[in-house]
């Protein structure tokens, strides 16, 4: 079971080293359960420098398929590399819908990623219109599709899904919904699927004890220590 707290565009370095210090003081070991914090990349050192020798592991929030270049404004995996990254979030649904990035853009992310040796969390997931219209399925299947075809079942590979319209919301897909969602995408690549939509230290329990529910990737509820590690120690009985 792994726990992710994407940290989106929150905390400065410092926030960061401080937020860091408090998490490794208070985690404890949640048994059966790992967790990752996934700062943007100004705050990536100093979340590694705090880290650093405890089994807390921590991945960028996206990362460029290319080895270097002129991509201005991009980071490549040897700079993740560089500096101890464990790897990375691609195709996080904010991506996806504010910075156009196309299914094939994020699996040629995740597989850089993979050759590179680092993990890679690879988001996927339906907007609410696409729920309504029962495209679920279709849609994941198109998502999934690249990364199939590109990377395939790997062990450093971990899919996160994501409902759009569960995302920073509020409303949380239901243990079922998840569930259903969750088989249908490990029938299309077997390796671990976290949930992501607005899981909490009070919803977490239920989700995560869905058999195809492998952790889960936070958003707002990562931001605060004392809310993520008691959503860490809720999810330790679906471990
Ligand atoms: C996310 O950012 O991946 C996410 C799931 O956000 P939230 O938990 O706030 O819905």
């Amino acid at each position: 079971m792994l726990i992710a707290g994407n940290w989106k565009m929150f905390k400065t370095p410092s926030e960061a080293s401080a937020f860091c210090r408090a998490l490794r003081e208070s985690i404890g070991d949640i048994e059966g359960v790992d967790v990752a914090v996934c700062p943007p990349y100004v705050s990536l050192a100093n979340a590694i420098e705090e880290l650093k020798g405890s089994e807390i592991s921590v991945y960028a929030q996206n990362v460029h398929w290319a080895e270097n270049g002129a991509f201005t404004g991009e980071i490549s995996t040897a700079m993740l590399k560089d500096l101890g990254a464990d790897g990375s979030i691609v195709g996080h649904s904010e991506r996806r819908q504010f910075f156009g990035e196309t299914d094939l853009d994020v699996a040629k992310r995740a597989k850089a990623t993979i050759d590179a040796g680092l993990k890679v969390i690879a988001c996927v997931g339906e907007l609410e219109s696409e729920r309504d219209a029962n495209q679920t399925e279709a849609v994941l299947a198109r998502q999934m599709a690249p990364i199939v075809k590109e990377i395939g079942a790997h062990e450093r590979l971990v899919i996160a899904y994501e409902p759009v319209w569960a995302i920073g919301t509020g409303k949380t897909a239901t243990p079922a919904q998840a569930e259903e969602a969750h088989a249908f995408i490990r029938g299309l690549l077997d390796v671990p699927i976290l949930y992501g939509g607005s899981v909490k230290a009070d919803n977490a329990a239920e989700l995560m004890s869905q058999p195809n529910v492998n952790g889960a990737l936070v958003g707002g509820a990562s931001l605060d220590v004392g809310s993520f590690v008691a959503l860490c120690a809720a999810s330790a009985v679906g471990a």
